[in-house]
């Protein structure tokens, strides 16, 4: 049989990985440099040469688009599909184990997925009926407890004896929590991987099954495995299985989610006579991109340490753009990714990438008044976020008490002790005399106990006074206020790690759009009120369907969920110190080495060409913020990057204005140019920063001295240079 074309296009060391008859083997390398493809390789040669079904390997990895073009890759070199072969993630393969043995598991066999915001409901509910106060056992919190516990395969017997009064407690809930998932036959992701561990080793017949299935095991971004899914790995592995895992301890990135790279250590110590093998050659980016990666990266202490080289073309070199603000930056993005199209190449060969999720929504409006499609990976458009959507219904309600859809979505958000039950009542009641649900709701609270009632009259409350300030303040004013009136920001804050830091950021972010929103074409006849006009388009943004999975479209994504993937074009936005390394990041040095390790991912995503962008301000919260550039642009040396100052030919340059600005031509808009101070009826004076579009579209962004930047349009507002 020819097999040449499994082993052709691999190095020497990466066909020696792939054909290595040692029962185990670690491939320890760095970004780009083959280690996917040495899995894909490696199934293919075991099923072709070595005639092992593929059917009997095991193959895993961190993402669904990664498991999904992990499967592509290795459908091709086969040229066969295989929809039954074991190529997945960790909760996407043994939840399948799970549903195949469900018995054995002590699962009902219609047992259901909770996701994390099920779950949070169900530990509300345990919480209450423990009579326990949520607010000193936030179930945030606990949730949080509850799933670090089952990462680290514990059950509740098995905690720390030294447990404080606090994790007693949890513990107590955890308890409870578990019960009644069993009763109502729930799985939640942590539990499926925790249960087929425990199913497997109460059962010796089933894992000496799964034992002999599994002949080979192959795992990807092996370093960022938990707990549990090492467990898992080394229980099914057992005393005649194979493993293959291969990973770099430079893009471990999930220590926040309980992954930890000492994995790759303890993987040496527990399969003794492992081959360990180094990959050093990158295929994917040119020089320059793999030169600035590797001297970022350098800057981490405690690296495992590796070096990797290219024969690719030296290319262009790194473009560093600095932003006035991140609109600018923004418009940056998208005229760059024209100006490629321009070029003949494609959209889906275009990645922004960023840090936090809330960034995604400027960059989604630049994109959508472009025109252009885009997806946004592992993750939801802006305006489709659980936490906006609540904080648009609470405006929505606020301006109509009688929208329905808006009343259901935030009756009991935050939780305020209104229940299924009373909410039955209330559409009742509104069925029967055709009332809106507030109006329902209204009269439920006269005829009713006074815990319902007052928990009612307490939403009414916080509604009525954010219907207040809605005719009375700028739209931003408005929002900044909601978002605390509401509950929301307090609410979502307490949520813990990574996902409640991102809400309370896009509930920020939403105050910035505000601040920045502008309607075009408005129109004389228009009525509607500023607000009004702002929560229609979110329902048009919203509304816009993603991208097809198949489309040429830009490909967003956070820098987590960039893993493993690569464009030839890649942005990587928000280099800003603050944003990127993240704030909270930048005292604990191990946080910091973990920001610097999502760099080093970010940049060795670029195959061609890479940009990294940062605003000079930055509206967070409907205030301007201004940060200098991030540290790890810094540690770029110069000679692989190319500072661009100014975009757009555009922008003129002013005398008056700051020094920062160079190059651009004298272009004028309505008679203003950058830097000019201006004037304007109600909020005083300030200085032209930026603009964009022109003739009766001109609009420019001002920041005024007393009142912070907004953008105004031109043919609209009332400015007047001052000289
Ligand atoms: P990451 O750390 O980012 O996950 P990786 O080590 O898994 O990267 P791959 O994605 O497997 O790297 O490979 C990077 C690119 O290099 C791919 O486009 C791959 O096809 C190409 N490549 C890998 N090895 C070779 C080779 N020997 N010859 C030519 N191209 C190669
Ligand atoms: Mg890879």
């Amino acid at each position: 049989m020819d097999i040449s074309y499994i082993l052709d296009d691999l190095n020497e060391v990466q066909r020696d990985a792939v054909t290595e008859e040692l029962p185990y083997s670690l491939v320890l390398a760095g970004a780009g440099s083959g280690k996917t493809k040495v899995i894909t390789h490696k199934v293919a040669w075991l099923s072709k040469v070595k005639d092992i079904n593929p059917l009997s390997l095991l193959t895993v990895t961190f993402t669904n688009k990664a498991a999904k073009e992990m499967r592509g890759r290795i459908e091709s070199i086969l040229g066969e599909q295989l929809n039954q072969m074991w190529c997945g993630t960790f909760h996407g393969l043994f939840h399948r184990m799970l549903k195949m043995h469900w018995d054995e598991a002590g699962l009902a066999k219609s047992f259901s997925i909770l996701d994390g915001d099920d779950q949070n409901r169900v530990i509300k509910r345990v919480i209450k009926k423990m009579n326990l106060d949520e607010a000193t056992w936030q179930p945030r919190q606990t949730q949080w407890f509850i799933n670090k516990q089952k990462d680290e395969g514990r059950r509740i017997a098995k905690l720390p004896n030294k447990a404080t009064y606090v994790e007693e407690k949890m513990a107590d809930i955890y308890l409870e929590y578990q019960k009644t998932c069993e009763e109502e036959g729930v799985v939640d992701f942590a539990e499926i991987l925790l249960r087929c561990y425990e199913m497997l080793n109460k059962n010796p017949e089933l894992l000496s099954h799964y034992q002999k299935r599994f002949q080979h095991i192959l795992v990807d971004e092996f370093q960022d495995t938990n707990e549990i899914q090492y467990l898992l790995l080394k229980q099914l592995v057992g005393k005649d299985g194979h493993i293959t895992v291969v990973g770099d301890d430079d893009q471990s990135i999930y220590s926040w989610r309980g992954a930890k790279s000492s994995n790759i250590n303890r993987f040496i110590k527990d399969f003794k006579g492992v081959r360990t093998l180094k990959l050093e050659q990158n295929y994917r980016s040119t020089t320059n991109i793999l030169a600035a990666a590797n001297a970022v990266i350098r800057n981490n202490p405690e690296r495992l340490g590796k070096e990797l080289w290219t024969e690719k073309e030296e290319g262009e070199l790194i473009k560093v753009y600095r932003a006035f603000n991140e609109r600018d930056e923004a418009k940056f993005i998208v005229d760059i990714i024209k100006s490629w199209v321009d070029e003949g190449r494609s959209l889906s060969e275009c990645a922004i990438i960023y840090r936090s999720n809330a960034q995604s929504r400027i960059l989604e409006d630049s994109i959508l008044r472009a025109e252009l499609p885009y997806r946004i990976y592992g993750g939801v458009r802006f305006y489709e976020r659980l936490e906006i959507k609540n904080a648009l219904s609470y405006a929505k309600l606020a301006i109509d008490n009688e929208n329905d859809a808006a009343f259901e979505r935030i009756i009991n958000v935050p939780s305020r002790g209104i229940g299924a039950k009373t909410m039955d009542q209330i559409r009742e009641l509104a069925r029967e005399n055709s009332f809106s649900l507030w109006n329902a709701a209204e009269k439920l609270s006269e005829n009713s106990g006074p815990k319902v009632s007052n928990a009612l009259k307490e939403f009414f409350s916080v509604v009525n006074r954010i219907s207040k300030i809605a005719s009375n303040k700028e739209i931003e004013e408005f929002f900044e206020k909601l978002v605390d009136l509401s509950g929301l920001k307090e609410f979502h804050g307490k949520e813990p790690g990574e996902k409640g830091r991102s809400r309370v950021e896009n509930l920020e972010e939403l105050v910035s759009a505000a601040a920045g929103f502008f309607s075009i074409g408005e129109d004389a006849d228009d009525e509607r009120s500023q607000l009004e006009l702002f929560l229609d388009q979110a329902s048009l943004d919203a509304g816009e369907n993603q991208a097809k999975e198949n489309e040429d479209a830009i490909q967003m994504m956070t820098l987590h969920s960039s893993k493993g993937l690569e464009y030839p074009l890649v942005f990587v936005a928000g280099c800003e110190e603050g944003l990127f390394p993240h704030k909270r990041s930048v005292e604990d040095p191990r946080q910091l080495a973990e920001e610097r390790r999502l760099c080093y991912v970010g940049m060795t995503r670029a195959m061609e060409r890479l940009y990294l962008t940062y605003a000079e301000v930055r509206n967070v919260f409907g205030v301007d913020g201004f940060s200098p550039a991030s540290r790890f642009l810094k540690e770029i040396p110069e000679e692989f990057k190319y500072e661009i100052r100014m975009a757009s030919e555009n922008i003129s340059q002013s005398k008056s204005f700051s020094p920062k600005i160079v190059g651009g031509t004298d272009h004028k808009v309505g008679g203003f140019a950058l830097g000019d101070r201006v004037g304007h009826p109600s909020f005083g004076e300030g200085v032209i920063l930026n603009y964009e579009g022109d003739g009766s579209n001109a609009r420019v962004q001002v920041n005024f001295d007393t009142e912070g930047t907004k953008w105004l349009v031109l043919s609209f507002a009332k400015l007047d240079k001052i000289s």
